[in-house]
């Protein structure tokens, strides 16, 4: 890991973090410890994750139909975002999941960091040999400094909260200025808006919101971010809004 990260608790840059990190770390400041499991560094405790290792264990990750849909979808949007910037950029996916873009992007020469609350799709794919770097983190509160990354982006993670632009600000502050933010979040006139997903949720959780174009780029405009261009991808499912962070915040 080239990067030096931040203590989230108090924001302080804790330059204990940078290089190879294989063991607990403490915070400089603050004091608090933050451990290496699995090789994945995490910033939130294994006790709040239950709910999102709940979802995790319920989602038939290693189902032959739900990955070849997933590949595509995620071949579509990685194509789509190496366009935007360089080889060998700074990306991060906060909310990853099993963080299968990042995957993609660290194969083909990216500095690629994948954050996500729970542990258990980052562990899978560490056991699936992911070359991005792993995190566990709070997308809301990211170990990260301010203007850091050439590319922040996730796929259908926002509109699973209730405070997205939350999510997005702080997508935008990890975000070098110029550089891009992308968020891909279900469409409001495409095949997920009919897929009932309140029967199958489990606690309410997983009712996301749909966006449509004009819904997303209001999201980006109420987070200081020029909108450069929206998409709909993987059959309509899915609406994108590529947006460019203007200045330093
Ligand atoms: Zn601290």
């Amino acid at each position: 890991m080239d990067l030096s990260l931040i203590c989230p608790e108090c924001k302080k840059d804790c330059k204990v973090f940078k290089g190879t990190i294989s063991y607990s770390q403490c915070c400089s400041q603050c004091k608090k410890n933050y451990v290496m499991n699995d090789g994945i560094l995490q910033f939130v405790e294994d006790k709040n994750t239950e709910t999102w290792d709940t979802y995790w264990k319920r989602t038939p990750v290693y189902d032959d139909i739900m990955d070849v849909l997933r590949k595509m979808m995620n071949v579509q949007l990685r194509r789509y975002l190496t366009k935007q910037i360089p080889t060998g950029s700074l990306t991060l996916e906060p909310g990853s999941g099993s963080a299968y873009v990042s995957a993609m992007l660290a194969e083909k020469g990216f500095q690629a960091y994948a954050l996500d609350y729970a542990f258990m799709p980052l562990s899978m794919a560490r056991k699936q040999g992911n070359k991005a770097q792993l995190i566990q983190g709070d997308l809301f509160n990211t170990p990260f400094m301010s203007n850091t990354f050439d590319l922040t982006f996730n796929n259908s993670t926002l509109e699973h909260f209730p405070n997205p632009l939350d999510a997005l600000k702080e997508m935008s502050r990890v975000t070098k200025p110029g550089k891009y933010v992308f968020v891909g979040v279900p469409f409001t006139y495409g095949p997920l808006a009919a897929y009932k997903l309140k029967k199958s949720s489990f606690k309410g959780a997983w009712d996301g919101t749909t966006y449509d174009r004009q819904g997303l780029k209001k999201l980006f405009q109420d987070a200081g971010l020029e909108v450069v261009g929206s998409r709909t991808f993987f059959f309509r499912c899915f609406v994108g809004v590529l947006g460019r962070k203007i200045g330093a915040n």
